[in-house]
């Protein structure tokens, strides 16, 4: 029987964003791998944050416990002065420009976390960088949340939400600016690996309707093709709205948990609801890129 609105295409376990000890997961990728099969995953893709030096362990540890798997990762991008999440599918991952790129984009992490631990410690904080330090897995990507995790740990605040929304965001303590990867060079460093570029969770950025057009039509202008219908981070309503606009821009709609830890994310690998049978599914056009 064929079901209204469904496709084969359409009904795919397919978990395209989640984070390692590569980056600012707390799992490393085999055991992202035995998770995402666990929880009937069928096609996996480890996205750590402008980092790629994780995908040879996760294609290695997703075919040992038979999962399909798409390279991927996610580039932090400043658009408009907002910071924008770029993911990238289905690239060679040892493609030199894109390596490049992401060392460059890597770079200044040190730095702004020594600026962060200064602004923590001006409100009485002390020492955060060192206990940040403690969390960090890849001394080239210390990041907001390793600072998160450190202030929960000793007791500065309850949860990570809590640390982000009193110290880590714009105008708090603990927030210092910061310039990211262009739009532009993001995009094309993805799609000259021969990958896919997907804006990732779209509805977190806090864009005006003016501003939203203007990224997704620079975002398609640089040959961006996909946009992050399901994530952990949107709502019902926000997975209704970009689905509408992935068919009105004719963008592939992607699906990924954003999974970081068991203890801190809500939404587990393999989670979400299917895709609309509506929708174009990333998965269909880099299924060449399937390992
Ligand atoms: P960074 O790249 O160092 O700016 O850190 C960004 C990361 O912080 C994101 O990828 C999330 O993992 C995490 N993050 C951002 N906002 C929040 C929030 N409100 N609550 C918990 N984690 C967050
Ligand atoms: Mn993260
Ligand atoms: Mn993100
Ligand atoms: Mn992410």
């Amino acid at each position: 029987m064929v079901l209204a609105n469904t496709s084969a295409a359409s009904v795919l376990n397919a978990d395209l964003h989640c984070h390692s000890v590569v980056s600012d997961g707390t799992l490393t990728p085999e055991a992202l791998a035995q998770r995402a099969r666990a929880n009937g995953v069928d096609l996996w893709a480890l996205t750590d944050h402008d980092e790629v030096g994780g995908q040879a362990r996760a294609l290695a540890a997703a075919h040992e416990v038979g999962l399909k798997y798409l390279s991927g990762v996610e580039i932090s991008v400043t658009f408009a002065g907002v910071t924008v999440h770029i993911v990238g599918l289905g690239f060679d991952p040892t493609n030199a420009d894109l390596v490049a790129g992401l060392k460059r984009t890597r770079g200044g992490r040190a730095e702004r976390a020594q600026e962060m631990s200064a602004g923590l410690a001006a409100v009485g904080i002390k020492d955060a960088y060192e206990g940040a330090l403690k969390y960090v897995g890849n001394p080239d990507l210390i990041s907001r949340t390793h600072f998160a995790r450190h202030l929960v740990e000793s007791g500065v605040c309850q949860d990570t939400h809590e640390v982000f929304r009193r110290f880590l965001t714009e105008g708090k303590p603990g927030f210092v600016p910061h310039r990211w990867a262009s739009l532009r060079d993001a995009v094309h460093w993805i799609t000259g690996a021969g990958g896919m570029a997907v804006v990732a969770h779209p509805a977190r950025y806090k864009f005006t309707p003016t501003e939203e057009y203007a990224l997704f039509t620079e975002f398609k202008a640089h040959g961006g093709q996909g946009v992050e219908v399901l994530t952990g981070s949107h709502t019902a309503a926000e997975a209704v709205k970009y689905a509408e606009l992935a068919q009105e821009l004719d963008l592939y709609a992607s699906r990924g948990s954003d999974f970081h830890s068991p203890d801190e994310s809500h939404t587990d690998l393999g989670t979400l609801p299917y895709l609309s049978g509506k929708l174009k599914p990333v998965w269909e056009a880099l299924s060449h890129r399937v390992q």
